[in-house]
C-alpha cells in the first residue's frame, strides 16, 4: 500500500459522565482504493496482551465531504474502509476509558482528569506507521495538557511527531493538573502531578531534577529535546510502578512515598529515566520499529530491564539522594532475592528473557526467574569483570555508551550477540565464558569471589523457612493472587493454579496474615486454604515444603587493595582514586 502522506490524530474528551472519549483518524494523501486502520494488540515495555480493542466501539468513516465510506472490521484489531477514491479518509471510534485509577496501560477520563496512553488509544495506518503525525487534544474548558511529543507553536494542545511509533509512544495527560518546569543543562524538564499531596510536589521535583542532571551526566549528554515525569500517586488502581517512553515517564507510586523523596523512593524514577537510553535508544533490533500485533521475542531484554535497574541506585548516589551505604544494601538484596530464588536453578537468563510472552500474568520474566532480578546481578558482575581486566579504565556504562553510539550511527536496534561482542572489544579480552556461564546456563555465579575482586565483602548466611511453593501476582493491588507455581512444590501438589486467588488461610483472611504472613509455620504444617477459581469458592489442604535462602550483607572489604578500592569507587558513584 502506498503510505499516506500525512495523519491527523483528534481526541475529544466527549463524555465526562460515561467516561468516554472520541478518537478520529484522519489519513491525507491516499492513493489506494482501501486504507485500514489497526489498533496495536500490546504496548511496546509491557510484553503482555491486553485485549486494548474491547474499548473501542461506534465506528465510522468518512470521505472529504463528510460523505459515509463503506467500513468493515476484519479482525479484531482491524478496520478495513473503502477509500471510493478519496484521498483523504477519516476513521473514528469511542474509546471508552476503562482504567480504574488513574491510568496506566488504559485510557482513565474523571472530571478533573484525563490520561491517554497511545498504543492503547490510538489507531494507526496499515503500511503508514512512516508517515508524519499531528494530534489535537480538544479538552473541557480550564483543562491542561502535557506529553512529550514536540508542542506545535501556537496551538496549546496540539503536539507532533515524524511518525507513529514516536506518536504512541508518548501518553498524554489532560486535565487540572500541576505541573513543575526545569531548564537542566540547555533541555526543558517538566514533572506532571496527579494525587496525593500538593505541599510535597517542590520538594518531590527538586529530587527528580537532580536525578535528571545525574543522568546527563553519567551518559554525557541528553538524547531527547525535552522530558516529562509524570506521576499519579494513588492508592486506586490496578498497577503500580513505571513505564518508559521516548521524552517521557509516567510512574503510579503510593502517596505516602510524597514524604520521603529520597534514594529509596527516588530508585524506580531513576530505572525508568535510564530507559531513555537503555531500552529506547540503545535498543534490541526487535523492539523498534515494532510489530504491534505479535508477541517481540528478544533475548536481551535482562540487558534492557536488569542493567537499568543496576545503573538505577547509582544514579540516586550521583544525584546526592543515597549513599554508598545505600548502594551497597541495594545490591545485597538483590543477591538476596536470586539466591533464595530455586528458579535459577532451572531457567537461564536468555530463557526468562525470551519466554516473558508465555507467562501473561507478569512482565518480568519466565518460569519463576526475573530478568530485572538475575539481569542486575550479572551487570554488577560484569562492571566489575570489565574493570579487573581493564585496570578499571572501562566499566560496563562504557558498554552502554558504545552500544547508543552504535545505534545512532546505524539509526537500528543492536543485533542479538552484540552486547557481548561490544564489551570483549572494549575490554581488548574474550569474555565469551563469562557470557555463556551469566547468560545461558542455570551454573551459579561466582558471586562472594567476583564482589572481593570489586572491594566489596560479601557475607552470606543460609536458613531454611516453611514455603508454600508459590510466587504472587503483585500487578493487583491488594489481592493475593498467584502469579507462580513451583513444579512439585506443596501449592502444587495441593492442586493450585497461576490465577488462583487466596481468600483466607486456616479461617483467617489474608490481610490478617500478609506482612507476618507464614512466619509462625514450619516446614511439614499444614495449612486449609480458601482460594477463589473463575469466580468459585474452593479449598484446599497444603502441606508447607523447605526453602533454602541464602542472604547477603555487603560491605566495603577492611583492607582493600588499590585495584579494589578503586573499582569499588567506579560502581558505586565515588570519584575513582
Ligand atoms: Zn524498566
Amino acid at each position: 500500500m502506498t503510505p499516506p502522506a500525512h495523519v491527523t490524530y483528534t481526541v475529544q474528551v466527549a463524555d465526562l459522565a460515561t467516561t468516554r472519549y472520541r478518537v478520529s483518524v484522519k489519513a491525507e494523501g491516499l492513493r489506494d482504493p482501501e486504507v485500514a486502520f489497526q489498533l496495536p494488540a500490546w504496548t511496546p515495555g509491557w510484553y503482555v496482551l491486553r485485549g486494548n480493542e474491547r474499548n473501542l466501539s461506534g465506528f465510522s468513516a468518512t470521505g472529504p465531504t463528510q460523505k459515509p465510506l463503506p467500513l468493515k472490521q476484519s479482525d479484531a484489531h482491524t478496520w478495513r474502509v473503502s477509500t471510493e477514491g478519496a484521498a483523504s479518509v477519516t476513521f473514528s471510534y469511542d474509546l471508552k476509558a476503562s482504567d480504574t485509577g488513574f491510568g496506566f496501560f488504559e485510557p482513565y477520563l474523571d472530571r478533573q482528569h484525563g490520561f491517554v496512553p497511545g498504543p492503547a488509544a490510538l489507531t494507526y495506518v496499515v503500511d503508514g506507521k512512516e508517515a508524519p503525525c499531528t494530534i489535537d487534544y480538544q479538552l473541557p474548558k480550564g483543562w491542561q495538557v502535557a506529553s512529550g511529543n514536540t508542542p506545535v507553536a501556537g496551538k496549546p494542545h496540539t503536539f507532533s511527531a515524524p511518525n507513529y511509533d514516536t506518536l504512541a509512544d508518548q501518553p498524554a495527560e489532560l486535565g487540572t493538573f500541576t505541573r513543575i518546569d526545569r531548564t537542566i543543562q540547555s533541555t526543558p524538564f517538566s514533572v506532571v502531578f496527579t494525587g496525593g499531596d500538593p505541599t510535597r510536589y517542590a520538594r518531590w521535583a527538586e529530587s527528580v531534577f537532580k536525578i535528571a542532571q545525574a543522568g546527563i551526566q553519567v551518559f554525557g549528554g541528553a538524547p531527547f529535546e525535552r522530558y516529562v515525569f509524570f506521576f499519579h500517586f494513588s492508592r486506586e488502581g490496578s498497577f503500580f510502578g513505571g513505564l518508559e517512553h521516548l521524552n517521557s515517564t509516567v510512574l503510579r507510586l503510593d502517596p505516602s512515598n510524597l514524604r520521603q523523596p529520597d534514594a529509596e523512593n527516588l530508585t524506580i524514577v531513576a530505572h525508568e529515566f535510564i530507559h531513555a537510553w537503555n531500552i529506547k535508544r540503545i535498543r534490541p533490533a526487535a523492539l523498534g520499529p515494532f510489530d504491534y500485533m505479535r508477541p517481540v521475542r528478544v533475548r536481551d531484554l535482562w540487558f534492557a530491564e536488569g542493567v537499568t535497574d543496576y545503573f538505577a541506585p547509582l544514579l540516586t548516589v550521583m544525584a546526592g539522594l543515597g549513599t554508598q551505604r545505600f548502594w551497597l544494601g541495594y545490591q545485597a538484596e538483590q543477591l538476596t532475592q536470586l539466591q533464595s530464588n530455586p528458579s535459577r536453578h532451572r531457567v537461564t537468563l536468555e530463557e526468562t528473557s525470551s519466554k516473558v510472552w508465555e507467562s501473561q500474568e507478569e512482565s518480568e520474566g519466565y518460569g519463576g526467574l526475573s530478568y530485572y532480578n538475575k539481569g542486575l546481578v550479572v551487570g554488577l558482575l560484569l562492571d566489575i569483570e570489565l574493570r579487573k581486566r581493564t585496570a578499571n579504565t572501562i566499566g560496563l556504562i562504557d558498554v552502554l555508551k558504545d552500544l547508543l553510539a552504535q545505534c545512532q550511527k546505524s539509526g537500528r536496534g543492536y543485533a542479538e550477540g552484540e552486547i557481548e561482542r561490544t564489551a570483549s572489544r572494549l575490554a581488548k579480552s574474550d569474555l565469551s565464558s563469562f557470557f555463556e556461564r551469566a547468560l545461558r546456563s542455570t551454573d551459579e555465579l561466582q558471586i562472594i569471589e567476583q564482589l572481593a575482586a570489586g572491594g566489596i565483602l560479601a557475607e552470606a548466611a543460609v536458613s531454611k523457612s516453611a514455603t508454600l511453593g508459590i510466587g504472587w501476582d503483585l500487578s493487583q493491588v491488594g489481592q493475593a493472587k498467584i502469579g507462580i507455581v513451583t513444579p512439585q512444590g506443596p501449592a502444587a501438589k495441593a492442586g493450585l493454579l497461576p490465577g488462583d486467588v487466596i481468600l483466607s488461610v486456616d479461617g483467617q483472611p489474608l490481610e490478617a496474615l500478609l506482612g507476618g504472613a507464614f512466619t509462625t509455620q514450619k516446614p511439614g504444617d499444614t495449612l486449609r486454604l480458601t482460594y477463589q477459581r473463575s469466580g468459585v469458592t474452593q479449598q484446599a489442604t497444603l502441606t508447607l515444603g523447605t526453602e533454602e535462602a541464602t542472604s547477603f550483607r555487603l560491605r566495603p572489604a577492611p583492607r582493600p587493595t588499590t585495584s579494589q578500592a578503586g573499582i569499588l569507587a567506579g560502581l558505586s558513584g565515588k570519584p575513582t582514586l
